[in-house]
């Protein structure tokens, strides 16, 4: 009882949190003009929004799967990184790619794909939905840095930055997680001894 009290409390305010960050994250990108994005930045923009659905929409069921703390925390911050990606796009007057769809819906066909085979894969066992856990938040931290190299709008600059500090943070709870089962990850994007850094070094605050 005492520790769901506790539970409860640090989740509000990890929640609090996460409310005031997005609105920071708002007022730096209103305070910038938008100027004009070339098809690559627009395209990235556009493509990140999915990438960040397919986290939070896998984390939403694997979490409901197996009732494991890392997906239930994490799948938060996913919807807070979709919110920043969504503030940028209708900052840039772009189309959004993910307009309401519901958990596990996507309007790019590849997207669909990836969701469903990294569910049935994260379906299958605990460890397995470690791995995939691990697969996206590595995903991510490559896509992200791929974007940020294609782009000098500081207001895009300042959320991908914060979406790759999130993505490093969310690899290492995984990462914990799977040392505790005793299993083991072989990166597929990024560089292993890349993944490797991350994986063992400190939780970053934001
Ligand atoms: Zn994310
Ligand atoms: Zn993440």
């Amino acid at each position: 009882m005492e520790h769901q009290l506790f539970s409860a409390r640090f989740a509000q305010g990890r929640e609090q949190h996460r409310i005031e960050h997005i609105a920071a994250l708002r007022r730096h990108i209103a305070s910038h003009v938008p100027q004009v994005l070339g098809a690559e930045e627009q395209h990235d923009l556009q493509h990140m929004r999915e990438e960040e659905k397919i986290a939070r929409d896998v984390y939403i069921q694997l979490g409901e799967r197996w009732g494991l703390r890392p997906f239930l925390n994490i799948s938060g911050a996913e919807q807070a990184h979709m919110d920043a990606i969504a503030a940028l796009l209708s900052h840039y007057g772009l189309s959004d790619p993910a307009p309401g769809l519901p958990v596990g819906v996507f309007h790019t066909p590849a997207f669909q794909t990836l969701h469903d085979s990294l569910l049935a894969q994260g379906l299958r066992s605990e460890r397995d939905a470690i791995q995939v856990g691990l697969r996206i938040e590595e995903l991510d931290i490559f896509d992200l840095a791929e974007a940020r190299s294609r782009t000098r709008q500081p207001e895009i600059l300042a959320v991908y930055e914060d979406l790759e500090r999130g993505s490093r943070n969310h690899l290492r709870a995984f990462y914990h997680h799977l040392v505790r089962l005793g299993d083991r990850y072989v990166a597929q994007h990024m560089r292993q001894a890349d993944f490797d850094a991350v994986a063992l070094s400190p939780h970053e605050s934001c």
